[in-house]
């Protein structure tokens, strides 16, 4: 993915790192999450990535499927000398494609209950993803990370891993605020960790962006309606009081 290796004119050099924007630090956090080294071997031609065991593409004995990875590294190796900028579209569709196929991957994997495999479908999608050209439009990016983080978040949330769920949540929260997708998944994680209080906000946050979203506002209503029993309750020091 590295840039060709030309001596750049100084001129060449400063435009070129106006137009390259900075990785945004907390989407690489996200990604590298769930990163762990894998034994791979690559093809003589230095081109298709191989499990390292038994040089397989896809091996489900080593739970590795570089199928789209490889599909990835051709498109870029038949096109060396991709200009710069590209015309619109080259890599853009492909990648558009590859993106959609891991995660769709991913969602057979999440019906069928297999979710560490579809978080580690989804994460590849996302790295995918972020494999987009800065030139290309960002709003396509979020787009694809959004959908994807969401899936992941929900994916956590099944494997029980509550922690993991939120912080894609947010992730999902930061891309696309207006997207009540975010701001329900958080809600749920808060919820079944009993945090109901942080839950309620998140709803509420929510709703400021979508105000007329029935689903999250059966939510808040639920969350309000357990708040309201407990309020009820007497708490522990008023059962004191009473004892003396
Ligand atoms: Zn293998």
């Amino acid at each position: 993915m590295a840039a060709p290796l030309q001596p750049m004119q100084p001129m060449q050099a400063q435009m070129q790192e106006q137009l390259l924007p900075r990785p945004d630090p907390v989407m690489q956090a996200v990604i590298e999450a769930d990163f762990r080294t894998v034994d791979l071997t690559m093809d003589p031609n230095n081109v298709t990535a191989l499990c390292g065991p038994h040089s397989r593409e896809k091996c489900d004995e080593c739970d590795m499927d570089y199928v789209q990875l490889n599909r990835l590294s051709k498109v870029l190796t038949a096109n060396p000398k991709l200009p710069f900028p590209p015309p619109p579209n080259v890599v853009n569709q492909k990648l558009s494609q590859i993106v959609n196929q891991t995660k769709e991957e991913g969602n057979a994997l999440f019906r069928t209950h297999q979710w560490e495999k579809a978080i580690g479908r989804y994460t590849q999608a996302a790295g995918f993803a972020m494999q987009r050209a800065p030139w290309e439009a960002q709003q396509l990016l979020r787009e694809e990370l959004s959908t994807v983080l969401s899936n992941r978040s929900a994916a956590h949330f099944e494997n029980g891993d509550l922690v993991s769920a939120i912080t894609d949540a947010d992730s999902v929260i930061q891309l696309k605020k207006p997207w009540s997708k975010g701001h329900f998944r958080k809600a749920k994680a808060l919820i079944a960790l009993g945090l109901l209080p942080q839950a309620k906000e998140a709803v509420q946050y929510g709703l400021q962006f979508d105000p007329t979203n029935v689903e999250m506002m059966g939510v808040l209503q639920d969350i309000e309606l357990v708040l309201r029993s407990y309020a009820n309750q007497p708490r522990p020091g008023d059962l004191e009081e009473n004892a003396t």
